[in-house]
C-alpha cells in the first residue's frame, strides 16, 4: 500500500525521526535502568519500538505545524514504546500509592511474610494436600485449617472455596435449590464485578421472596412473608458492604431473625462479606460485621472473603453448623469451586498469625493500624528524599493532610487520616507524569488530585519505599 508523497516540509520533519533500531536500543537502555529486570523479550521491545515509530510518523503527518527536534522525537518515541509494553498483559508487582488498602484492581490484600514462606515451602515440592500422614492413606484437602476456623470463629465446621461469590452460590444451591429464600429489599445488592445477589440466587435455583422496603424492613415483614409464602427454607441476610443507608432506616437484629428462623424451622444464612477477624477498635470499623459475631448471634451458616479484611489469599469461607457444612461438602459442584494447595498454604499461615496474636504481621491490618504520626514521618522522609534527587526545578514536592480508605467494597464510610506527598510537575501535565509512573518498572499507581500527583505512604510497603522514590525521580528526569 503506497500513501501519497508527503509535502516537502513534512518530509523534512520525518527525517528527524529516530530509526526503529535506535529507538529499540534507547528502550533497552531505559528498561535496564529500571529497578526490576525487564519482563519483555528483545523481540517484544523491538515490536514496541516499531509501533511507536509508526505512531510518531502518523502524528507528524497529521500535525504539520509542530516543530520537534530529533531529541524530542526520541523521548516521545520512548514514552510511546513504554506505554505499548505496559499495555501488554502479564502479571507483575506494582506499587500501590493510592491509599486504597484493599484495591480490588491491584490484587486486594498483600500477603504476610509467613504466608509467602508457606507458599514457597509447599509450592516448590510435594505436600500432604490430600494425604493423611499418620494413617498413610488418602484424605481430604478441606481438613487443612479447620481447627483454626473452629478456634477463631467458634464454629463447628468450615470449608474453603475459590472466593466468596462461589461460597454464596454453593450455600444457596445446597441448602435451598428449588425452595424459597426470604431477603430484605434493602439487601438485594450488587457487590461489584457483576456479582448481584438476586442474580446469584436465580442461578442457584432458589426462589427469591423480597421482604420490606429498601430503607426499612421489620421483623413483622418477614413474619407476613412466611404466612403467605409456601416452601420457605432459608432467611438470607447480606451485609451491604459497599454502601451505607443513612437516615430513616431499620432492619431487625440478627438475633431476632435467628429466633424467627428457629421458630419456623428455617435456616439463617448471612453473607458477611469482608471477614473481619481482628480487633480494629479505634479504626472506625466498629459497625463492620464479623463472622464470629454473626455465628454467636445465631446464624446457621456464614460466608466471607479471605482477601479482604482478613488479609489472606483469595478464597471464600463457609462456616457454621457441622450438619450443614457436611451437606455442602457432598455437593458435587464443590469440586468445581475448590481451592488449590497454594491457597491453603497461605491461608493456614495467615490464620496461625491470628492464633498467636501476631496480627501486626498481616499487612492489611498493619496498614489500617498505622498511626497518623508514623504516616507523617514516612511522608516527610520520602518527600525529602524525592526533593534531593529530582532534577532542580522539575517539580514541587509538598505534603498535605488527606484520607486513606479501606476499599474492596468494605466500610465505604471509614476515612483514615494520612499525610499525602503531592508532586506538582513543572514541565509535564499531571496525567503525563502519572502515565510515566505507571509505565515504569515496578509501575507506580498514584492518584491525581487537582492537577497534582498524590502518593499515600499508607499502602506503600516499607520494602517498596526505595523503588517509589527511584521511580518518581526517573519519571521526572
Ligand atoms: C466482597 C463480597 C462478596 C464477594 O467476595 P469475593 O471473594 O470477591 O468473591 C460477596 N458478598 C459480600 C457481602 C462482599 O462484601
Amino acid at each position: 500500500m503506497s500513501s501519497p508523497a508527503p509535502p516537502p516540509d513534512v518530509r523534512q520533519r520525518l527525517r528527524a525521526l529516530p530509526s526503529v533500531e535506535r529507538l529499540a536500543q534507547a528502550l533497552a537502555r531505559s528498561l535496564a535502568a529500571d529497578a526490576a529486570p525487564a519482563r519483555h523479550t528483545p523481540a517484544e521491545q523491538r515490536a514496541a519500538a516499531r509501533e511507536a515509530i509508526a505512531r510518531l510518523r502518523a502524528e507528524l503527518r497529521q500535525q504539520p505545524a509542530t516543530e520537534a527536534t530529533p531529541a524530542d522525537l526520541l523521548a516521545r518515541g520512548l514514552d510511546l514504546a513504554r506505554q505499548r509494553l505496559a499495555a501488554q498483559p502479564g502479571l507483575i508487582p506494582v506499587i500501590n500509592a493510592t491509599g486504597v488498602i484493599l484495591h480490588t484492581n491491584l490484587g486486594r490484600a498483600p500477603l504476610a511474610k509467613a504466608a509467602l514462606d508457606a507458599l514457597l515451602a509447599v509450592g516448590q515440592g510435594y505436600s500432604n494436600l490430600e494425604y493423611d500422614l499418620s494413617a498413610g492413606e488418602r484424605s481430604r484437602r478441606d481438613r487443612h485449617g479447620e481447627a483454626h476456623w473452629q478456634a477463631l470463629l467458634g464454629c463447628e465446621a468450615a470449608l474453603v472455596v475459590n472466593n466468596c461469590a462461589a461460597a454464596v452460590w454453593l450455600v444457596l444451591d445446597t441448602l435451598a435449590r428449588g425452595q424459597t429464600a426470604l431477603i430484605s429489599r434493602g439487601e438485594l445488592v450488587e457487590i461489584g464485578g457483576g456479582f448481584r445477589i438476586p442474580d446469584i440466587m436465580a442461578k442457584s435455583g432458589v426462589r427469591l421472596c423480597e421482604v420490606g422496603t429498601t430503607n426499612r424492613t421489620r421483623l413483622s415483614d418477614y413474619e407476613a412473608a412466611l404466612a403467605n409464602t409456601p416452601d420457605v427454607r432459608l432467611i438470607v441476610r447480606v451485609h451491604p458492604s459497599n454502601f451505607r443507608l443513612l437516615g430513616f432506616t431499620e432492619r431487625p437484629s440478627l438475633a431476632a431473625l435467628a429466633a424467627l428462623a428457629r421458630q419456623h424451622n428455617l435456616l439463617l444464612f448471612e453473607d458477611v462479606g469482608s471477614g473481619l477477624l481482628a480487633d480494629l477498635a479505634g479504626c472506625g470499623l466498629d459497625d463492620e460485621p464479623s463472622p464470629a459475631r454473626s455465628l454467636a448471634e445465631g446464624t446457621d451458616v456464614v460466608t466471607f472473603s479471605a482477601d479482604k479484611l482478613l488479609g489472606g489469599p483469595q478464597a471464600g469461607i463457609i462456616a457454621g453448623r457441622q450438619a450443614l457444612i457436611a451437606r455442602i461438602r457432598q455437593n458435587p459442584l464443590l469440586r468445581v469451586l475448590r481451592a488449590d494447595k497454594l491457597t491453603y498454604a497461605a491461608l493456614e499461615a495467615t490464620l496461625r498469625l491470628y492464633r498467636t496474636g501476631q496480627t501486626d504481621a498481616i499487612p492489611v491490618l498493619a496498614m489500617i493500624r498505622q498511626s497518623p504520626a508514623d504516616l507523617d514521618r514516612r511522608a516527610r522522609r520520602l518527600a525529602r528524599s524525592i526533593r534531593r534527587q529530582i532534577p532542580p526545578g522539575s517539580a514541587t514536592v509538598t505534603l498535605e493532610a488527606g484520607q486513606s480508605v479501606i476499599g474492596g467494597g468494605c466500610a465505604p464510610h471509614v476515612q483514615l487520616p494520612t499525610t499525602l506527598i503531592c508532586l506538582s510537575p513543572r514541565h509535564l501535565a499531571a496525567e503525563e507524569l502519572a502515565a510515566h509512573l505507571r509505565c515504569g518498572t515496578p509501575p507506580i499507581v498514584a492518584r491525581i488530585v487537582r492537577n497534582n500527583i498524590v502518593c499515600d505512604p499508607r499502602t506503600v510497603l516499607p520494602a517498596q519505599e526505595r523503588d517509589l522514590v527511584a521511580g518518581i525521580v526517573r519519571s521526572l528526569a
